[in-house]
């Protein structure tokens, strides 16, 4: 059985520590700011910094911070002007849309033009929360895939139970030339469709959940050249530590278990992902 946490290490702040990867990787999604909000701590520049140095301690050298709406999109674009290991996505997540005006649009499209932003995302479909109308998720998500191809970046994807519209939406507006799934939920049927397209799947913590075999059977068909891992911090954090806030040093647990899932050698996943890293978001991790 492969320990994917050891109980000895424990951070200065008592708070569980992954142990360390051999071989370095990247967060692809995060959101430093909700971490910092759920810690009732100021998401401010000393938080982004110790949150990256604990990352960093453990194998974990980068990470996108998410934006879910306009004003969490300018956090997100600040805090990686700040920091040499933070890069931003920006967008409004589609539970967030109401509201969204040609105004808030014009603020993402100038957020989107800065070179620490390497996506356009959170954007999508998300039909589990009662909360917003899917017509009008539908109506933004064009938006931002209309977006993402006029800057020219990655689309990161939200897709809660509505992966049959998301696949129809992409197909019909003409997918960016970069599609990331951010906490990919389908099934291997789905992981092979998405492959095939082009796209590229992000998986989260869940993937080490006891009740989550159709997610590892998904991970075990996608191509190594079209696999991310995520974190989602602060919420989705791998077992054995759920119910505690995720982090990007936590990151090493989802990564073992995904290899585990995938019959990959970890350094061997890490690498890979490094290099999708670098074609996807041209981000490189040193
Ligand atoms: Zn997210």
């Amino acid at each position: 059985m492969t320990r994917f946490w050891r109980s000895d290490l424990v951070s200065q702040d008592g708070a569980p520590q992954a142990e360390a990867l051999t071989s370095p990787v990247f967060d692809a999604h995060t959101h430093l700011d909700a971490m910092a909000q759920k810690a009732g701590v100021p998401a401010d520049a000393a938080f982004v910094a110790s949150a990256m140095a604990d990352a960093r301690a453990v194998g974990v050298l980068a990470a996108i911070t998410v934006g879910d709406t306009v004003a969490s999109s300018r956090w997100c674009v600040d805090a990686a002007r700040g920091h040499p290991d933070v890069y931003a996505a920006v967008a409004v997540h589609p539970t967030e849309v109401d509201g969204l005006d040609d105004a808030g649009y014009a603020e993402l499209e100038r957020l989107a033009a800065d070179p620490r932003v390497v996506a356009v995302g959170e954007t999508g479909l998300d039909y589990y929360w009662d909360r917003t109308e899917p017509a009008a998720q539908q109506e933004h998500f064009r938006r931002h895939i209309a977006l993402a191809k006029r800057v020219g970046k990655p689309l990161m994807i939200h897709d809660r139970d509505a992966h049959a519209d998301v696949l129809r939406i992409l197909r019909e507006e003409g997918a960016p030339d970069q599609v990331v799934f951010h906490a990919f939920s389908g099934d291997a049927e789905m992981a092979r469709e998405c492959a095939a397209a082009g796209y590229v799947l992000s998986f989260p913590g869940v993937v080490t959940f006891k009740n989550a075999p159709a997610l590892r059977a998904a991970a075990a068909v996608t191509p190594l050249d079209a696999v991310l891992v995520e974190t989602d911090a602060p919420f989705l954090t791998p077992h054995p530590l759920r119910g505690r806030p995720n982090a990007p040093r936590l990151l090493p647990i989802t990564v073992r278990g995904l290899a585990a899932a995938s019959a990959t050698d970890p350094d061997v996943l890490c690498a890979a992902i490094r290099s999708t890293g670098e074609r996807v978001f041209g981000l490189r991790t040193a």
